[in-house]
């Protein structure tokens, strides 16, 4: 009988216990005594949480805990250097003291203020996504609704890669599967890079923030509960514009660079004097993710909003539609030279074009986003969308499409196009 490898770590005060699952099977974690957190999430003691293979914790302690591991890890060791850690808590408690401070002065007015906006920037690999994390579980055990913006096309924590979107956090992030999904609000950029289409990225950021604006009128909680912003990891060039151009969208209060001491000698350079610019350490911790790994995580990202995770399974359709049942359309038209411009069309526009989109073979294995707007015009680029299919087969002799799809039918008939791909593998993880 194999038996399996059982570890004990008793972290002290301030100390995290880093490891990544091996590659080859699933690890059991257990708080046995003491108290833990993973990435701001508190852990219950005694409850098994089963990681998958190849899966990174970071199991941190404020006041000292005992942790038995069961199955393979590799590189486990304790890190005791706990400055980040206690950086990102005193972000938390600047951004709660905002919370009450504008709680307070607007019960004075009888109306609810807008709470604190807080945006993640720097570079690639420096736990961007992991701090907005931490502060969007350290509001709700605060008893905050904070709305988690996810402004990343590359690795999106909220819907597929592709897209940006906001959700409102009631729920601590379960700590093996992240924040539930809970009715986000989604827009289709349809690349994975700001830069495939600069004046579209720009057209979503701000389509986003109203449609934001106006829904947390209806949801005082939630304006009170502030956003937290994730961002890409792109910092030079464009993907400077593209910062500045989010946190202008997004009204933000407080701009936190992450690691990046350039960025935020320039972003206090360049944002106006109300927003707070802070400069904090990227934890010990985090890993560098090759090309090739961001490339199957965003596999995986996709593979999970169709299947979902082994401990909440979903069960995707596949069926044929008709040509003549969908309109499919993508945005950006081929561009025309400028020679050929009418007279006052800018040479951008044609990037933020709406256009009919044939079906041909060459949209096998796409995305598709199904559109909110009724009709294939300007609405479609700043509609939230219903969710996404992928086209799997196509049929140009019956004309007709094969597509894998959350539910039993299409919740809208306008398509919109996604460079992204994905192969439907149909396996359950
Ligand atoms: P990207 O540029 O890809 O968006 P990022 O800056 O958002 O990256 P994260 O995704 O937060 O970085 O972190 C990168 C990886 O490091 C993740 O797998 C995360 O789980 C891991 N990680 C983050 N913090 C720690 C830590 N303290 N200890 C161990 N691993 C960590
Ligand atoms: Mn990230």
């Amino acid at each position: 009988m194999l038996t399996e490898r059982v570890q004990r770590f008793d972290l002290n005060a301030g100390c995290e216990l880093r490891f990544a699952a091996n590659n080859y099977s699933d690890i059991s974690l257990e708080l046995i005594n003491g108290y833990a957190e993973i990435f701001g999430t508190e852990l219950i003691a005694n409850q098994k949480y089963v990681f998958p293979a190849k899966f990174r914790v970071a199991v941190f302690s404020w006041t000292g805990g005992t942790i038995k591991i069961i199955g393979g890890t590799e590189s486990a060791y304790i890190s005791s250097e706990s400055t980040a850690m206690v950086v990102y808590l005193n972000i938390h408690a600047t951004l709660e003291k905002l919370r009450k401070d504008r709680e307070a002065s607007g019960k004075d007015f009888g109306v609810t203020q807008r709470g604190p906006r807080i945006m993640l920037v720097g570079p690639t690999d420096v736990g961007k996504t992991t701090v907005s994390r931490i502060l969007c579980n350290y509001a709700v055990r605060k008893g905050g609704t904070p709305i988690l913006v996810d402004l990343d096309v590359g690795q999106n924590n909220i819907s597929v890669p592709g897209t940006i979107g906001a959700m409102l956090v009631q729920k601590t992030a379960d700590v093996v599967d992240g924040f539930e999904r809970n009715m986000p609000l989604v827009l289709n950029f349809g690349h994975t890079s700001p830069g495939e289409n600069l004046p579209l990225y720009e057209t979503l950021l701000k389509g986003l923030a109203s449609t934001m604006n106006s829904q947390i009128e209806e949801n005082p909680a939630a304006k009170l509960g502030g956003m937290i912003i994730n961002t890409c990891g792109w910092v030079d060039e464009c993907g400077y514009t593209c910062i500045l151009k989010s946190a202008a969208a997004f009204e933000v209060d407080v701009v936190v660079v992450i690691d990046h001491e350039r960025l935020y000698n320039v972003l206090r350079r360049d944002l106006p004097d109300f927003v707070t610019v802070t400069h904090v350490p990227k934890s010990g911790g985090v890993e560098q993710r090759p090309r090739h790994i961001r490339k199957i995580a965003r596999k995986e990202n996709v593979h999970r909003y169709f299947y979902g995770t082994s401990s909440s399974q979903l069960y995707p359709f596949t069926f044929d539609i008709a040509f003549d049942a969908v309109k499919l359309c993508k945005i950006g038209a081929e561009p025309l030279p400028d020679s050929c411009l009418p007279f006052g069309m800018e040479v951008e526009d044609h990037r933020t074009k709406v256009v009919v989109l044939e079906p041909s073979p060459e949209i096998k294995n796409h995305l598709f986003a199904f559109s909110r707007s009724s009709n294939v015009d300007a609405n479609v680029l700043t509609s939230s969308v219903w969710g996404f299919c992928v086209v799997t087969e196509i049929d140009m002799e019956k004309r007709s499409l094969t597509i894998l799809c959350p539910q039993n039918s299409i919740p809208s008939n306008i398509l919109v196009y996604s460079v992204v791909t994905h192969l439907d593998d149909q396996l359950r993880r």
